[in-house]
């Protein structure tokens, strides 16, 4: 079926001639309006035309149809300096068969589904579309502004210890940058992206690389360790003792929820369990009893408080027979001012949590990408400065 009906194209650089609109496509035939004011090369503005020929572009779709618009491409001669040339179109990018308006609509279509999703909803080959996300991708990406107070973190993105640093901000939660390994250079160089801002606060695990990075880069920003790490540390300290003390003991190797949760949170039943494996093991009820008393650091109110109580506990596991402990007391020596920091600054790498999950997701959903650079862009695009279009989520599971 073909119509006459004329739909406004709000590209005004051209001029309508001819408009076709069939079952499954609209075909527009357009010019520009006004020839060229000078010759690009000279500056000369007596111009002759010198011949025309078509150029076929996609547009935005009209009621669900794909459009095209052929274009009556002129081709200009300067009497000056002989010089030949295209006429310019401030709505085609030169050298691509879409207007800019299609390839932004395209590449907001593509967040939180797959390319493959979208190439069939516009009717583009895969690779196209795949071409224009990631060629938009780095304009997109404008710097995210930073509330100053930043996380970096690691994440393993596949089995046999492979990882990416990723730094998010710890306000918005969105994601600055993110580089493969979690070395000082990497660490550098995902942090360098932010030298510009005026960074304050950063939280991170106690990992000597990101440490040494963070103090190179913004010297003056206060660190803080993840308090969540330092529980996990001690945890992790108590259960290699437990481990070597219940090789001795009955039934203490199936103990290990009861002995690894937190004292508050057990059942009747796993009480009762404790109470056993401590009557039988004086050692261990002791190291038990000095992993649930550090916990204890993060109910102390201030810095000062918690000074104490450290300095307190790191006495007691030093006098304590445990060398899991004393090396842990030691770790905790050399970190404690970053430790301590947290009394004052309460911020954890919490949020970055939530955003590794993300990004693991992203990382199965395309089935593992090959190119890092597109993972970093698809990242940080997904997690970061670029702004969710909620209308196509629900196209996700696509
Ligand atoms: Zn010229």
């Amino acid at each position: 079926m073909k119509t006459d009906i004329r739909l406004p194209l709000g590209l005004p650089e051209f001029t309508v001639l001819k408009q076709e609109i069939t079952e499954n496509k609209v075909v527009i035939q357009v010019e520009t309006v006004d020839p060229p004011e000078r010759c690009p090369y000279c500056g000369f503005q007596e111009l002759k035309k010198h011949d025309q020929r078509l150029r076929s572009v996609r547009d935005l779709p009209i009621h669900n149809r794909p459009v095209y618009l052929i274009i009556q491409l002129k081709r200009w001669h300067c009497t000056n300096c002989q010089e030949i040339f295209d006429e310019h179109l401030p709505s085609v990018p030169k050298s691509k068969h879409q207007t800019h308006r299609f390839r932004k609509y395209v590449f907001d279509m593509c967040h939180g589904v797959t390319i493959s999703y979208v190439s069939r909803q516009v009717h583009l080959p895969y690779k196209t579309v795949e071409r224009i996300y990631y060629d938009l991708a780095e304009q997109e990406i404008n710097k995210v502004e930073s509330s100053g107070c930043i996380g970096i973190d690691e994440i393993a993105v596949r089995k046999g210890h492979v990882y990416e640093t990723v730094v998010t901000d710890l306000v918005s939660g969105q994601v600055h940058e993110m580089g493969a390994n979690r070395d000082y250079e990497s660490a550098l160089d995902v942090m360098s992206t932010l030298c510009e801002q005026d960074i304050h606060l950063i939280v991170m695990d106690m990992w000597r690389p990101y440490y040494k990075a963070a103090q190179t880069l913004f010297p003056h920003a206060t660190i803080v360790i993840d308090k969540y790490h330092v529980v996990q540390k001690v945890n992790q300290a108590f259960d290699v003792i437990r481990k070597s003390v219940s090789k001795e003991l009955k039934g203490v190797k199936n103990g290990r929820f009861a002995l690894l949760k937190r004292h508050f949170r057990l059942t009747d039943k796993q009480n009762k369990k404790l109470d056993e494996y401590h009557s039988q093991s004086e050692e261990l009820a002791y190291a038990y009893y000095l992993k649930e008393w550090f916990y204890d650091l993060y109910e102390q109110h201030d810095s000062n408080q918690a000074e104490t109580f450290l300095d307190t506990w790191i006495q007691a596991a030093l006098q304590s027979p445990f060398k899991p402990f004393h090396d842990f007391s030691k770790t905790l020596v050399t970190w404690k001012t970053h430790i301590l920091a947290y009394f004052r600054l309460p911020y954890t790498n919490a949020r970055t949590e939530g955003t590794n999950h993300k990004i693991k997701n992203l990382k199965r959903r395309a089935y593992g990408y090959r190119n890092r650079e597109r993972f970093r862009l698809r990242v940080k695009l997904e997690c970061g400065c670029f702004q969710q279009d909620h209308s196509l989520l629900h196209f996700a599971s696509a």
